[in-house]
């Protein structure tokens, strides 16, 4: 199961056009667990402008060949090449016809790439390489051909037989055997082939397009998840009927499958016409999906669908081309999600996300630009970086080009690239063509890698009423890169009066004075900008909406962040401000804690928290998200020398003393949103049950927190409230917190999904002790360590959201994470190589720390036959 060559590096500048063209692709696919033999059938047209003969280039991994004949003649293993995962015959015709026949195995597939098998059905994964898996074929994003595929099976077996595209025909055969047959109009690149066969049930609806083609939308699961289904078609008509209104793209074949897995590598993929998902993303109840859980399905089913435009029919030229797609397609479904729901809220956490999971990632030892130059595993760079970063880079255009700006862009890029597999570049020549402007220096945003830091200072001249501020940017040098260079950076600003109203903006060089967010566009290594008529010192409010992905620094004083707490017309700059105070606060109190001094509240924080508290206006949601203090990792990145005790200690410590002070307040927020109202799934229920669990999080550090959590236990209707009161008791080491585990293990014993839940919340407990603990959970029933979802829960959340347990100092936890990962890589090399990122940042830590995580990253990669995937993560973090 092993895959990639170890060490061997791809280049994005050593790019080739394929010289084929490929007119169809015929698959014949008799399916069976334990052998499945596929045949396939490619017409290769030589390419214009490429000189005869060419030879022909194939991928494949775990094949067993049976046969493979050019323009039918049977060839034989002299005429042709094999080495590692390529096949090359040489000197081919330009008109050939290659047929092929292998045998894979798919119940000894762990690796969860290619065809293999989930409880009781077969699937696919394709992307990024999966395809080679399968059969014979150029297997890169480049290569789009249509597919006519045959699916023959035991029909007893496998009811169900589905691929890409339309169903064109079937029947039945001697033995009990049936086949299906199916035809994909739109030319596609191997990674977007999929094929589910198994007895799954249906849940079905239909979908009217704008311009009235008929869509029916058909659901896929085991029998005992019909009940869960409904959710998740709700989205997926919702994101249909939202791509129509908002990027004018409609749907464009009549049938629309969703396929929910418990194995699975990755959250979902985009198959066209046959998505596949984590059931994680599909599956919901009141009883057993929380709020969140609710929330992340309207997002990966909108993530997936959107695909089929940002993806499917525009696609990817190399893979270096990744987040063409993906960046574009997050910020896609960052949309959807913000125009369903809370759009402040939406834009929090997606900012919190990626400055505690994309900025650490581009200061460690994996940092890469969003379009990487090169790797040696693909799979590898499925990153926050990619992902996220490149969706805030899609963000950045358009809040340069304006709405109107950024869908002609949209237009013309259909315009110019429907059908084909193109590059970063297109997208960006696209957007600079409709809008008539130069986005070239832009564009640097691609190719280099970093966090910038911006750091502004201002000088306020009472005489004259003059305010300069000065920004200097600067890129620190990464792992991957030295040299950096200045950035486009899209800058909104504010200026607040000293009672938090806003202040006319007017530049030197302007002859009148706006109200409200100014976009102003810095370029250079430092800028300056001077605003006139103004009557008193400004509040800067800056970098509204997050502007741009930066770090900002300014030295703000208490004061300053309160009114921009208290008064900020941005969402985001309140929510920051909080952010702000409460980190200095606990880095203070880490200090004192380091150096055995008392620690202490800060006062202007108390009464920050009373004023979110008190507001009865404001959108719960939003409240929930000011009280939730800086996360224990985020916390670390600002240290140069991460104290994990310390930021532990302190930050409990802020978070006991505000739940003291303010329990009155905390206690009357609670009861009223606690009003025993049965579960509703709206958006605002969601808001307040957020801002109610936050409360019940803080009065977990007072005296009345035990009995309110038990009290939620017993009356909750939902998932949402069931786990904050569970949790809750857990974190406080209550003593109900064992009968509340035991019943919830009881209650929900069979239920995959549910279980997760159960395992993070032990897995996530602080401690040293909780190695033990973890350790002892993986002889659980309900743990499998093929299972990617089981891994993540247990072992993921301990050694990636425990940091008192996994850096505990006597380096147990790190002993235990390391044999993981070796355990794991024998079996699922992406999952390995995710889990092996835990020790990224290992450098930051005192020596102690230091010494031991290093030997454990040595003793990884000195073990026998380790993938590529860890090769590639253990040697740049040894670097
Ligand atoms: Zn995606």
């Amino acid at each position: 199961m092993k895959e990639g060559v170890a060490g061997k590096v791809i280049y994005r500048k050593n790019y080739l056009a394929y010289p084929w063209d490929i007119k169809q692709l015929n698959l014949h696919i008799a399916v069976g667990v334990e052998t499945t033999t596929v045949r396939a059938q490619m017409d290769f047209n030589l390419k214009s402008g490429f000189d005869s003969p060419q030879s022909i280039v194939l991928h494949g991994g775990d094949l067993q060949l049976l046969s493979i004949t050019l323009n039918d003649r049977r060839l034989s293993e002299a005429d042709y090449v094999i080495e590692g995962e390529t096949l090359t015959i040489a000197d081919a015709p330009a008109t050939s016809v290659l047929k092929t026949e292998v045998q894979i195995h798919p119940s000894k597939n762990f690796a969860l790439e290619g065809l293999y098998l989930s409880g009781e059905f077969l699937l696919t994964q394709c992307e990024a390489q999966g395809f080679r898996k399968i059969t014979w074929f150029p297997d890169r994003p480049d290569v789009m051909t249509t597919y006519r595929v045959t699916l023959e099976a035991d029909q007893l077996a496998f009811p169900v037989l589905l691929s890409n595209g339309n169903e064109v025909g079937r029947g039945e055969l001697p033995g009990g055997r049936h086949w299906v047959r199916w035809d994909d109009p739109f030319p596609k690149p191997s990674y977007l082939f999929a094929l589910v066969a198994g007895d799954l049930a249906l849940v079905e609806d239909r979908f009217t397009t704008r311009s009235g083609r008929e869509v029916s939308l058909r659901i896929y699961v085991e029998e005992e998840n019909l009940d869960r289904c409904e959710h998740a078609m709700e989205s997926l008509i919702n994101a249909m009927r939202w791509d129509e209104k908002r990027f004018n793209l409609e749907y464009d074949l009549n049938i629309y499958h969703i396929v929910a897995t418990n194995d699975f590598n990755m959250g979902a993929m985009e198959n066209k016409s046959l998505n596949i998902f984590n059931s994680k993303y599909v599956l919901a109840r009141p009883d057993t999906a929380t709020d969140a859980d609710y929330q992340g399905i309207e997002g990966v089913i909108g993530h997936e669908y959107f695909h089929n435009w940002t993806g499917n029919r525009v696609t990817c030229q190399d893979w270096f081309q990744l987040t063409l797609k993906e960046g574009l397609t997050v910020f896609r479904d960052e949309e959807f999600s913000a125009d369903m729901q809370s759009r402040a809220v939406k834009r929090i956490r997606v900012i919190r996300d990626l400055r505690s999971r994309q900025y650490p990632e581009d200061d460690g030892p994996m940092s890469h630009p969003i379009r990487p130059d090169q790797y040696s595993e693909i799979n590898n760079f499925y990153t926050a970086t990619i992902y996220q970063k490149g969706a805030t880079i899609i963000r950045m255009y358009h809040t340069l080009l304006g709405e109107d700006g950024f869908q002609k862009g949209m237009k013309l890029y259909f315009e110019r690239h429907d059908g084909q597999a193109v590059t970063c570049d297109d997208f960006l020549a696209a957007m600079a063509d409709a809008n008539d402007v130069n986005l070239d220096r832009f564009g640097r945003w691609y190719s280099q890698s970093g966090t910038p830091q911006v750091k502004v200072t201002d000088n306020y001249d009472s005489e004259t009423g003059t305010y300069t501020l000065k920004l200097e940017q600067h890129t620190a040098p990464t792992h991957d890169q030295q040299d950096k260079h200045s950035l486009v950076l899209p800058f909104a600003l504010g200026l607040l009066s000293e009672d938090g109203k806003e202040l006319p903006l007017q530049l030197e060089t302007e002859a009148s004075a706006t109200v409200g967010t100014r976009l102003l566009i810095i370029e250079k290594a430092q800028q300056e900008f001077i605003f006139i008529n103004l009557p008193e010192k400004p509040v800067p409010s800056l970098f509204r909406d997050f502007s741009a992905p930066v770090k900002v620094q300014y030295e703000y004083t208490q004061q300053q962040l309160a009114t921009l707490i208290a008064h900020d017309s941005d969402p985001f700059v309140r929510w920051d401000a909080a952010q702000q105070m409460a980190q200095t606060a606990i880095l203070e109190q880490c200090a004192n804690h380091r150096q055995d001094r008392e620690m202490s509240l800060d006062v202007s924080l108390l009464r920050a928290f009373e004023g979110v508290l008190s507001d009865r206006e404001a959108d719960p949601a939003l409240l929930a998200e000011a009280l939730v203090l800086p996360d224990e990792d985020y916390l670390a990145e600002q240290m140069d020398v991460v104290d994990v005790d310390g930021i532990h200690a302190a930050r409990n410590y802020i978070k006991s003393r505000l739940a003291n002070e303010l329990q009155e307040l905390f206690s009357e927020r609670y009861s009223d949103l606690n009003d025993a109202q049965a579960y509703r799934k709206s958006a605002a229920d969601m808001a307040r049950r957020s801002l109610k669990n936050i409360c019940l999080s803080y009065l977990m550090e007072t005296d009345v927190g035990e009995s309110l959590a038990s009290d939620q236990l017993g009356s909750s209707d939902n998932m949402t409230d069931t786990l904050a009161a569970i949790r809750g008791l857990v974190l406080m080491d209550s003593g109900l917190a064992e009968t509340a585990l035991s019943d919830f293990e009881i209650k929900w014993k069979d239920d995959a999904l549910v279980m997760d839940k159960w395992f993070i919340m032990q897995a996530i407990k602080p401690g040293r002790e909780t190695v033990v603990l973890v350790r002892k959970l993986m002889d659980h029933p309900a743990f499998s360590i093929q299972n990617p979802n089981k891994v993540r829960a247990l072992i993921g959340v301990f050694s990636m959201l425990n940091p008192t347990g996994f850096h505990a100092d006597n380096g147990s936890g790190y002993e235990f994470h390391a044999d993981r990962v070796i355990e794991l890589d024998a079996l699922n090399p992406q999952i390995a190589a995710r889990m092996a990122s835990a020790f990224n940042r290992w450098k930051r830590y005192d020596e102690g720390r230091k010494a031991l995580m290093k030997a454990q990253l040595q003793r990884i990669a000195s073990a026998e036959n380790l993938s590529g995937d860890v090769t590639e993560i253990i040697s740049n973090a040894l670097k």
